[in-house]
């Protein structure tokens, strides 16, 4: 299959799934996740027109789209992976929208850089849903007071992210991201992979971040 073919076959499903759970496919946004790819691969996809695109490291993210960006002014970049407060002012420089806030000293570093360019991103608080040690996140018991921090500091909170335990049913943790988004009047929910990103559309996902199923195998 082409990157052509595999972002047609993508798009209808998330168009048909929408469609059966009573919601519209373009509240649906597909975040091609480019990481590891490589840069042929980013321009193929850049010719079917798509433009929403995810990274997960900041310095591979430069390499990938400092050349490109300016070719297309209507281009998103969402970082989907942790960020080091050393790489804030990078980040910031470079990324729309920042999925992956999840401690206080990262909110407080990031509120401070994005008024010194001038800037403010929307923002997503990735929260550990399976409360795992080794993953980044808030936990689900802390995010009400971590939201309302985050928010003082002066940062726009749109929405949720989370990364479900691969050994649990994602239904489960989308349900409960879902959940916890309503209570706490947060209207973005960030969640769904290649592998469920089905899932996630009828529990409310209004970004899917997408990666194998779009470019294939990464290196
Ligand atoms: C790599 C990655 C994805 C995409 O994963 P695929 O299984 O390739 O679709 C989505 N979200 C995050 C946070 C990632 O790091």
């Amino acid at each position: 299959m082409t990157i052509k073919e595999n972002l047609n076959s993508i798009q209808k499903i998330i168009d048909d799934t929408a469609k059966k759970f009573g919601r519209v496919g373009k509240d649906v946004h597909l975040v091609a996740v480019s990481k590891k790819q490589p840069v042929e691969a980013l321009k193929a996809m850049l010719s079917c027109g798509h433009r929403l695109y995810g990274e997960n490291r900041v310095q591979e993210a430069i390499e990938h789209w400092k050349e490109l960006r300016p070719h297309y002014p209507d281009l998103k970049l969402h970082l989907i992976g942790p960020l080091q407060t050393n790489k804030i002012k990078e980040a910031v420089a470079l990324f729309d929208v920042i999925e992956t806030i999840d401690r206080p000293k990262l909110a407080s570093a990031l509120a401070h850089e994005m008024k010194k360019q001038d800037k403010n991103l929307p923002c997503f608080i990735q929260v550990n849903t399976g409360e795992e040690d080794q993953k980044a996140g808030v936990h689900p018991q802390a995010l009400p007071e971590f939201l309302k921090f985050c928010q003082s500091e002066g940062l726009n909170i749109v929405g949720l992210m989370c990364i479900p335990p691969v050994a649990e049913p994602p239904a489960l943790h989308f349900a409960f991201l879902q959940k916890l988004a309503k209570e706490n009047g947060l209207k973005e929910l960030s969640m769904g992979m290649s592998s469920d990103f089905e899932k996630a559309i009828p529990l409310g996902a209004t970004y899917i971040r997408v990666g194998t199923a779009l470019f294939g195998a990464r290196d």
